[in-house]
């Protein structure tokens, strides 16, 4: 992937706002939980986005806005220069062929009383391919062996597989239809640490193989880097900052990307730990989300005029756009962040756990 490369996906203020109702019969809109609030990025061809932030964020929702699981409040999404927010029927049936998801969690995504050739087969029924018996088996095996499952276990129920197993039966599932964009909804965070490398390695083989687009959502910042070409991270349904990996890893501005970064758990304590930043309180609701900057009830740089002027994402020159009115300079970067983070990431360890 080259930084030139045309975007697959652009987003564009993007909104997804879920009404609060009161009342039991006449139910009366009394608010709104702003989840994703005019959020706007690229995504491009061939690379692999992280959106990356804490649970409530927005991150999760905006990747099912993406791809069309749930419907914006306002705003667009365009797949290949094409604006597909209002496609229905089969316009959105054909769309549907070229993106897919994996779920977070592999134990409740797949259906327990289906064989695992029938759950990877699936995607072929719904879109009316490979009609013949033999040619599908003969296509579902092709695509267990390539996501490191044992094809004699065609035949298999979903809880006869180890958890990492049964994220490779989903992974086999969404690249069935050889897709272009393919979103991880925070693949590996219910997988034992042990097995975490082996799907993440998984991904990053059929990314460079198939030519994928992926946008890959998690929660820890570690997972992203080992991942991600760029990384957007979003605060309370808000992107507080994105940028290149080496730029946004090597000189975070905002800083609330600083604070994620400085919780990074580091090999070495002793050597590899700085000041390390804890992030007072709670985050907000997003039903009722603090003015102007919604880091400010949070941040340790706040001033009086976070809470009345929304800063907007700008170009902070050192690679990376960030929403904040006073950035982190070096020197508190330096400060704060574990010495890890700023040499190169460690590769995953390549395993297999064939079943
Ligand atoms: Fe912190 Fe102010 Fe920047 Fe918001 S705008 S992140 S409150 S310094």
């Amino acid at each position: 992937m080259t930084a030139t490369a045309p975007p697959l996906i652009e987003v564009r203020n993007l909104v997804k706002h879920f009404p609060i109702t009161s009342g039991i019969i006449l139910q009366r809109q009394v608010g709104a939980v702003k989840a994703v609030d005019d959020v706007s990025f690229d995504v491009r061809s061939g690379e692999t986005l992280g959106l990356v932030g804490e649970t409530g964020c927005g991150k999760s929702t905006t990747a099912r806005l993406i791809v069309r699981l749930l419907e914006p409040t306002s705003g667009t999404v365009t797949f290949e220069g094409e604006d597909v927010t209002g496609r229905s029927g089969a316009s959105l049936k054909a769309l549907r062929r070229e993106m897919q998801m994996i779920f977070q969690d592999p134990y409740s995504s797949l259906n327990p009383r289906k064989t695992v050739g029938s759950i990877i087969a699936e995607p072929f029924v719904i879109h009316g391919l490979l009609s013949g018996e033999g040619e599908r088996k003969r296509r579902v095996q092709q695509l267990m062996d390539r996501v490191g499952l044992n094809p004699e276990h065609y035949n298999r129920y979903p809880h006869e597989f180890s958890g990492g197993q049964r994220q490779r039966i989903g992974v086999a599932r969404a690249i069935a239809l050889e897709p272009k964009l393919l979103v991880a909804d925070e693949p590996v965070s219910a997988l034992d640490v042990s097995i975490q490398a082996q799907v993440l390695n998984l991904l990053r083989e059929l990314q460079r193989e198939m030519g994928l687009t992926l946008i890959f959502i998690a929660h820890d910042l570690s997972v992203v880097r080992h991942m991600c070409d760029r990384v957007a991270v979003m605060y309370l349904g808000k992107i507080a900052e994105l940028g290149d990996n080496d730029a946004l890893y090597g000189f975070p501005r905002h800083p609330y990307t600083g604070a994620l970064l400085s919780a990074v758990p580091v090999p070495d304590p002793e050597t590899g730990r700085r000041d390390r930043q804890l992030l007072s309180g709670d985050v907000p609701s997003p039903a009722n989300p603090p003015q102007a900057c919604r880091f400010h009830t949070r941040c340790p740089k706040a001033q009086e005029v976070c809470s009345t002027e929304e800063p907007l994402l700008e170009d902070k020159g050192t690679g990376t756009v960030a929403a904040c009115h006073f950035p982190l300079t070096r020197d508190e970067v330096t400060l704060r962040l574990p010495v890890a983070l700023t040499e190169p990431p460690d590769v995953p360890v390549a395993g297999s756990e064939r079943a």
